[in-house]
């Protein structure tokens, strides 16, 4: 028997738990997905081992932490600055970040004529999920509150702005990448600017997952068709179980167990 968790700071709201062990027992694996608390990220690696994890999946706010648990860290983590998903190879541990093709899977399925994203806020997710944007083909510019964590997306050569600096232009996608509207009815921008922004959109993404957010409720006032952040945490799991199986499993099968937890 396999054993593989997920670390978070909370925790024990993730999916992550039933849409692994559905994929495991549908799948004919022997394998058991747990939930950990961990408190102090630092002691990620010590727990990993002790806990004799063959993978594990990493959530808020550990993501940079297990970056840095890892003995090896592929191309696309590094550039991020951020893993989600670690797998053990012989005693190496090997990092992985699923979060951004998991978005960038997401958004194929919406099916739109899409070519300019606006990207509301700047933290970790919104840093994976524009660089793989723009690796895409994406014109992705960079919208945030504040001005500190912009910084890192100018060097990379996006085009950012806060509110203050920013002029209302069309965008065909507005995605929330904040945590605005998760625990409380805030909306991610000014109201205006973003109905000026909807009114010119052909469409809105919101990565908070499992409820209808202030700022997916204004979007459907403006008849835009929008996407809450499921299909997100849907394949962002199914690019990790592939690893955790070392691909011995289609995307398509694994997808068609792991669906079962979002009925
Ligand atoms: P971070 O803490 O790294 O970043 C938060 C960002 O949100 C910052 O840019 C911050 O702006 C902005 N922000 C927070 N509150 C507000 C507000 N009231 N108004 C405007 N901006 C605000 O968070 P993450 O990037 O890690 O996660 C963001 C969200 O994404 C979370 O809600 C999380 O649940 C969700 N998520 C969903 C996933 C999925 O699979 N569907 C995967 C990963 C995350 P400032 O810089 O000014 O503080």
């Amino acid at each position: 028997m396999k054993n593989y968790t997920i670390f978070g700071n909370p925790v024990a709201h993730s999916k992550s738990p039933c849409m692994h062990n559905l994929a495991f027992s549908g799948l004919g694996e022997e394998a058991l997905y747990t939930r950990t608390l961990l408190e102090d990220g630092s002691k990620l690696r010590e727990v990993f081992l002790a806990n004799d994890l063959s993978g594990a999946n990493i959530t808020v706010p550990h993501k940079e932490e297990a970056l840095r648990a890892c003995d090896e860290v592929d191309s696309f983590a590094r550039a991020v600055g951020a893993v989600n998903t670690i797998v053990r190879k012989g005693d190496k541990l090997h990092g992985y970040n699923t979060d951004a093709l998991g978005f960038l899977k997401a958004l194929q399925k919406f099916e739109l004529d899409i070519k300019s994203i606006l990207i509301l806020g700047a933290g970790g997710s919104a840093k994976a999920i524009s660089v793989i944007l723009r690796e895409a083909g994406y014109e992705v510019t960079i919208l945030n509150r504040s001005e500190a964590r912009l910084e890192s997306f100018k060097a990379q050569g996006f085009q950012t702005y806060c509110f203050e600096n920013f002029t209302v232009s069309p965008y065909d996608l507005i995605v929330n990448s904040t945590s605005a509207g998760l625990e409380d009815d805030a909306l991610p921008a000014p109201k205006e600017m973003l109905i000026e922004l909807l009114c010119n959109a052909k469409a809105s993404i919101d990565i908070i997952y499992g409820k209808t957010t202030p700022f997916l409720k204004l979007s459907q006032n403006y008849n835009l068709p929008i996407k809450d952040g499921s299909d997100m945490l849907l394949y962002q799991g199914v690019l990790a179980f592939e690893k955790f199986v070392d691909n011995r499993h289609s995307f398509e099968a694994i997808e068609k167990y792991m669906k079962r937890a979002f009925i």
